[in-house]
């Protein structure tokens, strides 16, 4: 028995209401994206190895060279797809599917790609562990989208495109809200968090500032 086990759940409830407190300070206003954090255990997401850092706020690895985007970064991104329980969504890139989770407590619907066939799989078996029956998974290339489910309410990529792709944005529902990271792939370069609201007129662009996320890489993965 680990007898360590429950001093670090302790831990980890204390540091989860912090982590809340401080998405407040940096100025996360909306209860219900705070509320929905709340409730993911993001230890369960992460190797048991940074379980011990999972309120902090930090992007933490996942494996086939991936990361779990900072909690801040989820909080802001959720925060502005602005989903309500009507609404249909697409994510492209799963990864440990804990943003997939975060937005499934809040959408109607959740459409999620993945182009690594280890992380896909234990995303859901993370949804079905948690009874989430609202998202539908798939293993692909995400920079295609899902044409066979468009159009989608929202859009969000959470590995960074080199321009707003506009394919995803062809899937993107008029009166949609897409969130994609955009910029330079190398790992001094700079990237730029857009949101993109299509309106009848055209395309209104946010710059919600500098981030840093994996690369948007095409096709599916080789198996490891
Ligand atoms: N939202 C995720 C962040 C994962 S990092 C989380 O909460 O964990 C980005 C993910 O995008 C990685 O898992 C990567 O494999 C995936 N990815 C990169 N390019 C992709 C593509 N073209 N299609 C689908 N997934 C992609």
């Amino acid at each position: 028995m680990n007898r360590l086990r429950p001093a670090l759940e302790e831990a980890l409830a204390a540091e989860r209401e912090e982590l809340l407190e401080s998405l407040r300070r940096l100025g996360v206003a909306d209860e219900r994206v705070l509320e929905a954090i709340g409730r993911v255990p993001r230890e369960q997401f992460v190797p048991e190895a940074f379980q011990d850092r999972a309120y902090r706020n930090l992007a933490l690895p996942i494996g086939h060279q991936q990361t779990i985007s900072q909690p801040w970064v989820v909080a802001r991104m959720t925060e502005a797809l602005e989903v309500t329980d009507r609404t249909k969504v697409l994510e492209v890139g799963t990864g440990c599917g804990y943003q997939s989770v975060v937005l499934s407590l809040l959408c109607r619907r959740l459409y999620t790609i993945e182009r690594h066939k280890g992380l896909k799989d234990e995303a859901e078996r993370r949804f079905r562990h948690f009874g989430l029956t609202n998202i539908t998974t798939h293993l692909g290339d995400g920079s295609l989208g899902w044409p066979e489910q468009a159009p989608f309410e929202r859009i969000i990529v959470t590995a960074a495109a080199e321009d707003i792709p506009p394919v995803l944005l062809s899937q993107l529902a008029e009166g949609g809200i897409m969130i994609v990271p955009v910029g330079s792939q190398a790992s001094d370069g700079e990237q730029r968090l857009y949101r993109v609201d299509k309106g009848p007129l055209g395309l209104e662009i946010e710059d919600m500032g500098e981030v840093r996320f994996v690369p948007l890489v095409a096709g599916v993965a080789a198996p490891a």
